[in-house]
């Protein structure tokens, strides 16, 4: 069932294609967007802190809240598992606010699938050469670990015609700058769901 009155945007991307630093690009200009925080099993990264990047918890709590039906949506990506709490979700909606979720496409898949009303946004590395660059420049991952991830891209590239929209990330403040002009776009379509 539909609780909201502000409007999920999901992203999805090949890990290193700029995500992270796009949603933080949005989140800064608008107020009226807010971040939704996962759930992860995997370890944290150096910088990363619980309850801001995620919620790092260990795989039994995972599965209690996947028992407990408390996530919209959860994929295992690369070993690890991932998940939405749909708690904060519904109530930022219900207050109003827009919220962005970064998730793989299993996510996606699965919140499509549900009927959960929301729009779908791939942003796209410019190619797979320049992923690699940007994933051995953020320095998080070992070598064996960028090459999982770059062959993890390949399959993740073919979903691009499950989703609404899609943003290649070459000029930072360019990609930035579709994003914006999406939010505002969704904002402006008629819904049926409107009363007055
Ligand atoms: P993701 O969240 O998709 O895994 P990140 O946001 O962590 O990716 O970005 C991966 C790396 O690429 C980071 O070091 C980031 O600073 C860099 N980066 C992101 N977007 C661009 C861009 N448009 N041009 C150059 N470097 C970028
Ligand atoms: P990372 O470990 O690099 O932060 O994320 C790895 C992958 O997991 C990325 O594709 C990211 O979008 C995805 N991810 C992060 N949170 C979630 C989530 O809650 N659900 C799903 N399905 N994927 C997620």
């Amino acid at each position: 069932m539909d609780t909201g009155k502000g409007l999920l945007f999901v992203l999805s991307a090949p890990s290193g294609s700029g995500k992270t630093t796009l949603m933080a690009e949005l989140l800064k200009s608008d107020r009226r967007l807010t971040r939704s925080v996962s759930m992860t099993t995997r370890g944290k990264r150096p910088g990363e802190r619980h309850g801001r990047e995620y919620y790092f918890i260990t795989p039994r709590q995972f599965a209690r809240e996947r028992q407990r039906r408390l996530l919209l949506e959860y994929a295992q990506v690369l070993n690890n598992w991932y998940g939405t709490p749909r708690r904060f979700i519904d109530a930022a909606r219900r207050r109003g606010k827009d919220v962005l979720l970064g998730i793989d496409v299993q996510g996606a898949r699965q919140l499509r699938r549900s009927g959960y009303p929301a729009i779908t946004i791939f942003i796209q590395p410019p190619s797979l050469k320049i992923l690699h660059q940007r994933l051995m420049g953020r320095g998080t991952e070992t070598s064996a670990q960028i090459k999982g991830r770059l062959a993890l891209a390949k399959r993740e590239l073919r979903c691009v015609p499950e989703y609404d929209y899609v943003v290649v990330n070459d000029c930072l403040m360019d990609a930035a700058e579709q994003l914006r002009a999406i939010v505002a776009a969704e904002r402006c379509r008629v819904r049926t769901s409107l009363t007055w």
